[in-house]
């Protein structure tokens, strides 16, 4: 398939995140996927939260939806399941998708929409400026921890795999050619999959630098790694500190997607009856015509 040109996803807005942040990889990486799968603007839907990085749907010329805080993965269900035909992703911050959503994170994993959720993780509340977020590290220094955080930081990949995620992956904003690999992969992915980017904020958060990440991230694919083998993916999950894995960690195949089973979808979704409606296709029309007609 020939890839699409990168210049049909830029859009005019003017991108106000501060030089550098880690929010840029994910915008590049998201055009390098959706060209490289061929995936034109009006195929997708970007749905975001609150945050910096939630702002990312103004920033591309797909169907965009900047929804309330934390909401994000709930509009994006009811959005695959009105049009299953249409690309739903989901772009939002760590605080947004594990915090203030992370009832809805749960719920999600287990319930596996075809959606794919890009999470930015710099471990930090950026546009508020710069308290503590749930994957912040225990002690990290924040206008809100002053002390330090006393909280245990959130894990999110043991989170996806214990609520039922059939594919969980990592990567790093200091790599985009990475990131738009990893969210690829997401989108074929049938089902939900969780792309967690490590990425710096380097206005708040001066530790987790892309310096911090480099001398410590190492790629999965450089090992002999079976990503469908459950029991390794919980190990991977659990390793954090002097080495950080990147890449896919789990994947499941087979897992039917929410939008297969529900059973009010079975006669069609509500996009295509509304198509028939207007073509006078609709199996009901005639009875439908006659009623309101
Ligand atoms: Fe990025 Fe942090 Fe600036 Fe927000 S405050 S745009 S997260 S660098």
């Amino acid at each position: 398939m020939q890839p699409l040109s990168l210049e049909l996803y830029g859009s005019p807005a003017d991108v106000t995140w501060c030089p550098g942040c880690g929010d840029f990889a994910v915008l590049r990486a998201l055009k390098m996927a959706f060209s490289e799968l061929g995936i034109a603007p009006h195929q997708a839907l970007l749905v975001s939260g609150i945050g910096c990085g939630s702002k990312l749907p103004d920033y591309m010329t797909t169907n965009g939806f900047m929804t309330i805080h934390g909401r994000p993965l709930a509009i994006a269900t009811g959005a695959k399941l009105a049009n299953p035909h249409l690309n739903v992703v989901v772009v939002n911050g760590d605080g947004d998708s594990y915090g203030i959503g992370g009832n809805h994170f749960v719920h999600t994993c287990r319930r596996n929409p075809d959606i794919t959720h890009i999470v930015e993780n710099n471990q930090i509340y950026g546009l508020t400026k710069g308290q503590y977020s749930p994957t912040s590290q225990a002690g990290t220094l924040t206008t809100t921890s002053p002390g330090g955080s006393i909280e245990a930081a959130f894990n999110p990949m043991v989170m996806a795999l214990a609520a039922g995620a059939g594919f969980v992956a990592r990567s790093f904003a200091g790599e985009p050619k990475h990131v738009a690999k990893m969210v690829a992969e997401g989108i074929k992915h049938r089902g939900y999959a969780l792309i967690d980017v490590l990425q710096p904020c380097l206005t708040f958060n001066h530790v987790n630098s892309y310096d911090w990440y480099r001398e410590r991230i190492y790629n999965l694919e450089d090992t002999a790694y079976d990503p469908t083998d459950r029991a390794a993916a919980w190990q991977k999950a659990e390793e954090w500190g002097e080495r950080i894995p990147v890449g896919i960690l789990y994947r499941a195949e087979g897992l039917p997607a929410y939008e297969e089973q529900v059973t009010t979808l079975r006669d069609g979704n509500p996009v295509t009856r509304i198509q028939q409606l207007a073509e006078g296709k609709h199996p009901d029309y005639e009875r439908l015509k006659e009623a309101f007609c």
